[in-house]
C-alpha cells in the first residue's frame, strides 16, 4: 500500500518583496484506500499545502520531508510526482488553449502509464468515465478548461482522477462552486474512486456540505499553517456546528 508521509513541512512564499512562511510544520500521513478531509479557514494555507506537494516553483520548501513509499517527493520533478502516483487537482484549473480534453487525457495516460493506452479501449474508457459524470460526450473536444464553467471545471479534473488512477489524489475545494446535482455527480465520483481501495484521497474543503456525500475516515483542521486538531467523522459535524473560531483565536487568518 502506497504511503504519503508529511513531516515538519514548512513552505515560504515571496510577496511584496518579503518572504512570507505559510507552513509552519505539517505533519500528515495518507495511506493509499484512506480518505482524509483538511479543513479550515480561508488563508490557513491549505492550497499551499497542495501546491507544495504538486511541486509549484512559487512555493519554497525550507524544512521537513515528503515521501512517498520511502521516495523523497521533494526531490522530483512535477512530472515525476505523477508518474509517481501523486495527482492533483487545483482549486482554480488552468486553462489550455489549443489542446483538447481527449488529447490532454490521453497524453496523461500516457505519461503515467508509460505507454499509450490502447486506442480502442482508451476510447470507450473515458465515454464511460464521462457518461458517469454526466458529461456531454462533446466535451472531449474542447480545449482544456477554455471557457469551462466552475462545474465543468471540477467534473473534468474528476474524470482526470478516474481515468488516471493515482495512488493519492489532493483534491482542493473540489467542492466549492458547485450546485448541489454538481456536488453529487462529482462526489459519487470520488466515491467511485474511493471503493477501489487503490486511491488514497486528501480532500481539501472549507466547508462541510461535501462531508454529507463522502464521509471521511480521518478529518484534519487546519489552521494557520498547520494541522492544529484531528479525529474521525465527528470532528466535522463539530466543524459545522462551531466553526473555526476556537482555532483562528489570536491567529492571523484572513
Ligand atoms: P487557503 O487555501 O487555506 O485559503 P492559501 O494557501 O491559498 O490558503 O493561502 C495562504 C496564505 O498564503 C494567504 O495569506 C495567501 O495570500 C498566501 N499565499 C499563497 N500563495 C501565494 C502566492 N503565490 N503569492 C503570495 N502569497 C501567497
Ligand atoms: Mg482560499
Ligand atoms: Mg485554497
Amino acid at each position: 500500500m502506497a504511503t504519503l508521509e508529511i513531516h515538519d513541512l514548512h513552505v515560504t512564499v515571496e510577496a511584496d518583496n518579503a518572504t512570507k512562511e505559510i507552513l509552519k510544520g505539517v505533519d500528515l500521513t495518507v495511506k493509499q484506500g484512506e480518505t482524509h478531509a483538511i479543513m479550515g479557514p480561508n488563508g490557513s494555507g491549505k492550497s499551499t499545502l497542495a501546491y507544495s506537494l504538486a511541486g509549484h516553483p512559487k512555493y519554497t520548501i525550507t524544512g521537513g520531508t515528503v515521501t512517498l513509499d520511502g521516495e523523497d517527493v521533494l526531490e522530483m520533478t512535477v512530472d515525476e510526482r505523477a508518474r509517481a502516483g501523486l495527482f492533483l487537482a487545483m482549486q482554480y484549473p488552468v486553462e489550455v488553449p489549443g489542446v483538447s480534453v481527449s488529447n490532454f487525457l490521453r497524453t496523461s495516460a500516457t505519461a503515467i502509464r508509460g505507454e499509450a493506452p490502447k486506442l480502442r479501449t482508451w476510447v470507450k474508457e473515458v465515454r464511460e468515465a464521462m457518461e458517469r459524470l454526466h458529461m456531454d460526450p462533446a466535451f472531449a473536444e474542447r480545449n482544456v478548461n477554455e471557457g469551462f464553467s466552475g462545474g465543468e471545471k471540477k467534473r473534468h479534473e474528476i474524470l482526470q482522477l478516474e481515468l488516471l488512477k493515482p495512488k493519492i489524489a489532493i483534491l482542493d475545494e473540489t467542492d466549492s462552486g458547485l450546485d448541489v446535482d454538481a456536488l453529487r455527480i462529482v462526489s459519487e465520483g470520488v466515491n467511485r474512486v474511493r471503493e477501489s481501495g487503490e486511491v488514497g484521497t486528501l480532500l481539501i474543503t472549507h466547508y462541510t456540505r461535501i462531508l454529507r456525500y463522502i464521509n471521511p475516515d480521518h478529518v484534519h483542521v487546519f489552521a494557520d499553517g498547520r494541522i492544529a486538531e484531528s479525529g474521525g467523522a465527528e470532528l466535522a459535524d463539530k466543524l459545522e456546528n462551531e466553526g473555526y473560531e476556537e482555532y483562528t483565536k489570536g491567529g492571523a487568518s484572513a
